[in-house]
């Protein structure tokens, strides 16, 4: 028996044939990069200034005009949802942030906003109603480059820091985190993290080289690298360049160097997985002819094991004694950050991969090297991502690229997923 509501909710195409419209979505993408467009065609649109809001009064927009709800919390986190036939269940998530590098890309994040945007357009045009609610979420600030912590929104929405310690940050001005979204008119008035997700699929650009190298169309994302960051001062002592024999010096410099040499050859043991970088570096008196009295530097770890990541923080620990020793240098090693390795939920790799196999993409499985607010949404709720190459694997760069027809059928992968855990007509 066929109900009246069932009549109308009827699809006018058979959802297992339903595909998104890649041309539409090359579109959006391209007209949100309008919103601080650099020279070189990347974008810089830092969280939470003028240019975000522009960046988001337009997505918010496009989400209405496909009959999106629109909800903000108090950490000025979007909630766009189109109805299910039961508005009583969870809703199945969506979606990316929309803040970017200084000097970034028109895909980091966009995509999976835009994408989320482009499967509700989709159901619309085949009059499709989802038993579960679908909903788009923009996340405030993933990237951590005006204010940190990154990640702040979706860390806020999965209880990770809470709301009072993400407003009280502040930028390099002074400015705090709290202040800089009210003036954009942001700070909604919805409890942050008190929203029922039933499950939550996040599709990006790879932002590495593996997909394009393996000639690979998806990347059935299963988890993250654990991370572990740390801060690390060598402590020596300044002196003439000219005077002081090579044997009685206490060059922090030397310290810093032999340590950049450890972090990498520890990355290294623990191959093909293991990361170790060091990106920041600052000589004291940096000064050509005093040999240095102090060096602050960075360290990170990245693997997908949290028992290899605290192997690797053994190593570094006993590297550092050994260096100090060596050199008669102090040495002060901080852990700042970390991360557990993320593992996502099956039942939502399964969907992904099922998704990549009915649509005939090639496709591997995948663990992401950059942390996502996927990361964290997957405290809190069954979640997946979908990984599409993008050029050289580069990205955080203005010239950043992606394909047309990568980001179509990434879109796809998620327009099935997300039917699948929503149920289609
Ligand atoms: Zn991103």
């Amino acid at each position: 028996m066929t109900s009246p509501s069932e009549t109308t909710s009827r699809p006018t195409v058979w959802s297992s044939a339903m595909r998104i419209d890649g041309t539409r979505l090359w579109q959006s993408l391209m007209d949100l990069a309008q919103i601080g467009a650099t020279p070189k065609g990347g974008v810089r649109r830092l969280a939470l200034t003028d240019l975000d809001r522009q960046g988001r009064d337009l997505v918010i927009g496009w989400l209405r005009d496909a009959g999106a709800a629109i909800d903000i919390d108090g950490a000025g986190n979007i909630f766009a949802v189109r109805r299910g036939r039961d508005d009583t269940a969870a809703v199945v998530y969506t979606g990316s942030h929309v803040d970017s590098q200084p000097s970034g890309g028109k895909f980091d994040g966009p995509y999976g906003v835009l994408a989320g945007l482009e499967v509700l357009r989709t159901l619309n045009d085949a009059r499709v109603t989802t038993r579960k609610p679908v909903g788009v979420a923009i996340w405030t600030n993933e990237e951590g480059t005006r204010f940190i912590p990154t990640m702040g929104g979706s860390g806020a929405f999965a209880k990770v820091h809470t709301l009072d310690y993400l407003l009280a940050q502040r930028d390099i001005d002074g400015v705090s985190f709290g202040d800089a979204l009210r003036s954009i008119g942001y700070a909604g008035s919805a409890p942050v993290g008190e929203r029922a997700v039933d499950a939550y699929f996040e599709a990006h650009i790879e932002q590495g080289p593996i997909l394009e190298a393996e000639d690979k169309v998806i990347g059935v994302v299963t988890g993250a690298l654990g991370q572990r960051w740390y801060d690390c001062v060598w402590t020596g002592q300044d002196a003439h360049a000219g005077p002081t024999p090579m044997e009685t010096r206490h060059d922090a410099l030397r310290g810093a160097a032999a340590m950049v040499n450890a972090v990498n050859a520890i990355a290294l043991r623990h191959a093909p997985d293991g990361r170790g970088t060091v990106g920041f570096m600052q000589v004291k008196p940096n000064s050509r002819n005093v040999i240095p009295g102090q060096v602050a530097m960075s360290a990170e770890f990245r693997h997908p094991h949290d028992e290899t990541l605290a192997a690797m923080d053994r190593e570094l620990r006993d590297a550092a004694a050994t260096i100090a020793r060596d050199l008669r240098l102090e040495c002060d090693l901080k852990q700042v950050i970390a991360l557990p390795a993320s593992h996502f939920n099956p039942d939502c790799i399964d969907s992904v991969q099922r998704a990549a196999e009915m649509l005939g993409l090639s496709h591997r499985r995948i663990v992401s090297g950059a942390a996502h607010d996927a990361v964290y949404l997957s405290r809190v709720a069954p979640t997946s991502m979908i990984f599409v190459p993008c050029k050289d694997g580069i990205s955080h760069n203005e010239i950043e690229d992606a394909r047309p027809e990568h980001l179509e059928a990434g879109a796809n992968v998620l327009l099935h997923a997300v039917l699948a855990r929503a149920g289609a007509a």
